[in-house]
């Protein structure tokens, strides 16, 4: 672990799984993130695609890549993500959890899935920081993350970078719709959501579902739940916007630190 700097929690938007092949403004935001904080010793993932009915932590000393998505290019299926797991980190976890009266398993085995690496890999390429994932869950909605969330609060000063990967407006449907820009209901809730983020108002962001836009931006909401981790492991701070933007018409690529 490095020296005692208190790390931000983050949550980005990881878009496509042919994310680290587009040419998008997100691609080259998170191409040059790393630079604006001190190198973590070691990586805590929250990424959307691990989804399980309670609370469970990798403690893979190789985590491998897992290509979770079907029907891509080739070239998507050869990359790797060979950094090393951080068993520590997740007996960590796994104590905070435990310590805040939360159930945690200990997964020995699990690997990175795109939501992690696919991010990670323009982050952070020489992949040589110990990283493992915390699943989200699959029967829990914002309130539950977010104690989540606090509960890993200690990690930022423990030289952890708290990383959560899903997205601020995912809705696969409207993905096939229109291409070239964003709907009307994706930008109105995009808008809000990030102002909400930046006032720091957590009771209108916990009941994001009641806007009429909400369940048009995430039909299921396992992409927004990460947020809710971050936010809680932000520690009551207000959250700062590090990109915005759309992909593909309607998929949120926005990113936020708090700090
Ligand atoms: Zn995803």
């Amino acid at each position: 672990m490095t020296a005692a700097t208190t790390l931000p929690s983050v949550f980005l938007s990881h878009g496509s799984p042919l994310l680290p092949f587009e040419d998008i403004p997100a691609r080259g935001f998170m191409a040059g993130l790393a630079k604006i904080w001190p190198r973590p010793g070691a990586i805590l993932s929250v990424s959307a695609h691990w989804q399980l009915p309670a609370p469970t932590v990798s403690a893979a000393p190789a985590p491998e890549t897992i290509h979770d998505f079907y029907g891509f290019p080739d070239e998507l299926y050869r990359l790797r993500y060979p950094a090393p797991g951080a068993p520590a980190l997740a007996h960590r976890v796994e104590a905070l959890l435990r310590g805040v009266g939360l159930t945690c398993a200990v997964d020995p085995g699990r690997g990175l899935d795109h939501g992690a690496w696919n991010p990670l890999l323009l982050i952070y390429p020489a992949a040589d920081i110990p990283v493992t994932q915390l699943s989200i869950l699959s029967n829990g909605g914002p309130a539950a993350h977010l104690a989540l969330g606090r509960a890993l609060v200690p990690l930022r000063q423990e030289g952890v970078l708290v990383l959560a990967s899903g997205g601020v407006v995912h809705s696969l449907r409207q993905f096939h719709v229109d291409r070239e820009r964003p709907a009307d209901w994706a930008v109105s809730f995009e808008r809000w959501l990030a102002q909400a983020i930046e006032s720091g108002d957590e009771a209108a962001m916990l009941d994001y579902r009641a806007r009429p836009d909400g369940p048009l931006a995430h039909p299921t909401d396992d992409h927004i739940l990460p947020l809710f981790v971050a936010l809680g492991a932000g520690a009551g701070v207000k959250g700062r916007a590090l990109h915005r933007g759309f992909a593909h018409g309607s998929l949120g690529m926005a990113a936020y630190a708090w700090e």
